[in-house]
């Protein structure tokens, strides 16, 4: 079973991997971006830890309402209100309880995922962070493993896409033959779940 500081945990360790990965992120976000998905997401996930640590919240579905309702506050920028809807409306399908397992998690995850999508109104193919959080939701139901697999495919799978959603978009089809910014973080969020379970 998975309680709130399995949660915590990983919000760290994705803070932990957006640090590491924040120059990358940001040079994705080069070409078909403004240049700073990694800045954007490493203030973001930074005050999210800090934020945990003073409050200290005591369920899984209040660590997660928690870390969105920052990350809205804090991220200028598309990917924090997308990022923030996500896991507050994951933390929400959670409700009250002490614990969930996996399953329940993968239910929730799909709430969120769900959310994001009517928020931004992408569809998988638009070659935005859809891309790698919907094919990670199908997989969650099996294993973190398969989650953060599943995710990383996806990612990759955006660099021939064009865009139809968020700044890259402008570019039409010189959007083309560059990896989603938002998809390959969004992988990184999905690998941060095995990260948090110690495998
Ligand atoms: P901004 O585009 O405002 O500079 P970021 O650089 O932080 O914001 O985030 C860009 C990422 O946000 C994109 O790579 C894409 O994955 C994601 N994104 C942008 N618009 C949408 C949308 N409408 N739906 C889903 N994801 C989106
Ligand atoms: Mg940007």
């Amino acid at each position: 079973m998975l309680d709130a500081d399995f949660f915590r945990r990983w919000m760290t360790a994705t803070a932990a991997s957006v640090d590491r990965e924040a120059e990358r992120l940001t040079a994705l976000d080069s070409p078909i971006g403004d240049a700073d998905h990694g800045s954007n997401l490493q203030r973001g996930f930074t005050a999210v830890v800090a934020t945990l640590e003073k409050e200290a919240p005591d369920t899984p579905g209040a660590v997660l309402m928690l870390a969105g309702r920052q990350l809205i506050s804090t991220v200028g920028g598309a990917s924090g209100p997308l990022y923030g809807t996500l896991l507050r409306r994951t933390g929400k399908a959670l409700g009250d309880a002490a614990e969930v397992s996996r399953e329940q998690l993968a239910e929730a995850f799909r709430t969120g995922v769900d959310a994001v999508r009517t928020l931004g109104g992408a569809a998988p193919g638009d070659k935005t962070m859809i891309d790698a959080l919907a094919p990670a939701v199908d997989a969650l139901g099996d294993s973190f493993a398969a989650a953060r697999a599943a995710a990383g495919e996806g990612a990759e799978a955006t660099v021939p896409l064009q865009a139809r959603k968020g700044r890259a978009s402008y570019l039409g089809e010189r959007s083309i033959g560059h990896q989603d910014p938002g998809a390959t973080s969004a992988a990184l969020l999905v690998a941060a779940l095995g990260e948090a379970a110690g495998e």
